[in-house]
């Protein structure tokens, strides 16, 4: 019943929104570092501090390791919160020189249970992040959540109002196959209707999702 309803939800998104092209980027570490800097910002200025890494040629791991903390912070500045941000991508980097010799490729061997432990043990590396670095740089089957999951699940009843993070992702993955492409695209879908439609105050008139069975008796995520 939760398999057809997801998989209703899915249809419709993509029927009226097609392909959303996530995630931007040209490499795994452009993406790595995206994840990472898009946290309480939006995505125009992530755009602006990683034109910046660019433009001083520093975007792999190996150069961001030897920069040093300041000079990052100051490149990335577009992204808000600079000084903490720069602080979680050194930690991220530190972790991948110090468990795996610097190398992305190096992750490829280890299950995605072990690794995803490993990059929540990462300070500032919360479970967002960690499965949008999962999902769309490492090519695993892990679903992403964030506030707007949780307001087009408990507005469709398909979980309570007020479910952590776990539990939501628990939602899709055991009610979908554990398909990369598809965890990919059901993610950007969702987060198009949430921007679109489903805000703090829901616009259901006109939602893709509007004739499926809702509820806007949860008004406060
Ligand atoms: S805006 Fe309304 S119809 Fe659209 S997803 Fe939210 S609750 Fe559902």
């Amino acid at each position: 019943m939760v398999t057809e309803q997801l998989t209703e939800i899915y249809r419709l998104l993509f029927e009226r929104f097609g392909h959303q092209h996530w995630w931007p980027g040209e490499t795994q570490f452009e993406i790595i570092t995206g994840a990472i800097l898009t946290q309480n910002t939006n995505w125009a200025n992530v755009e602006k501090a990683i034109a910046n890494l660019k433009s001083a040629d520093c975007l792999t791991p190996e150069k961001l390791y030897h920069l040093e903390l300041s000079k990052l912070a100051e490149l990335i500045r577009p992204a808000g919160y600079y000084n903490i941000k720069a602080r979680r991508l050194k930690n991220f980097i530190d972790w991948l020189f110090e468990n795996h010799r610097g190398e992305l490729t190096n992750l490829e061997s280890i299950d995605t249970d072990t690794l995803r432990v490993e990059l929540l043990a990462i300070k500032g590396i919360g479970p967002e992040t960690a499965d949008s670095i999962l999902l769309y740089a490492l090519d695993r089957p892990i679903f992403v959540v964030d506030a707007y999951t949780a307001r087009v699940a408990a507005r469709h009843q398909l979980i309570e109002s007020g479910a952590d993070y776990e539990q939501l992702r628990e939602l899709f993955q055991s009610n979908l196959p554990p398909d990369t492409g598809h965890f990919n695209e059901y993610h950007a879908l969702l987060v198009k209707v949430g921007k679109e439609f489903c805000r703090k105050r829901a616009r259901c008139s006109g939602c893709p999702l509007e004739i499926l069975p809702h509820t806007l008796k949860h008004e406060c995520f």
